[in-house]
């Protein structure tokens, strides 16, 4: 419903979950930090000068956006927002969390496949000023948050 995406679009968190790693970025799956049936996380490749370690969630099934979305996955989104919003609070000791979730151009989308970005903020970080200019972040550095925070997710009790 109020789909965006071109014809025959070659979905770059399709190929995430699939486990495919493209040239670009071959340590894709050293990045993702949950995966369960119906989700995948990972550290997004892109992130602000002061908000690093952020996370893209999806689902594993391909929905272009809110509209689209069965209403079932809304809790399993909800949980993992929250596991994840804990992990950023206890791995990176922030000070507060955003989780933003756009749909269609001029809601702010540019990848045509529902995801949720989470971002750990701190005092005084001018997330606002820089939230349209986003920085691409090393795979060294997205490498090094992922396995800090997988081993958060792995152990996370209710
Ligand atoms: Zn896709």
């Amino acid at each position: 419903m109020y789909n965006h995406a071109p014809k025959n679009y070659d979905c770059p968190f399709c190929a995430i979950v699939a486990g495919i790693e493209k040239p670009e970025n071959p340590t894709l799956q050293a990045l993702i930090v949950y995966r369960d049936r119906y989700l995948t996380a990972w550290i997004a490749s892109t992130t602000l000068p002061h908000n690093r370690g952020n996370v893209v969630i999806t689902t594993n099934k391909h929905y272009e956006n809110l509209y689209d979305l069965p209403s079932s996955y809304g809790t399993k989104i909800q949980a993992l927002s929250r596991k994840i919003a804990l992990g950023f609070k206890h791995v990176y000791k922030c000070d507060g969390t955003t989780v933003i979730q756009h749909n269609e151009p001029d809601g702010g989308q540019s990848v045509w496949r529902y995801h949720v970005l989470l971002f750990p903020r701190y005092k005084d970080d001018n997330f606002d000023k820089y939230a349209f200019s986003p920085i691409n972040a090393s795979s060294e550095e997205r490498i090094r948050y992922a396995r800090k925070l997988k081993d958060y997710l792995n152990s996370f009790h209710e």
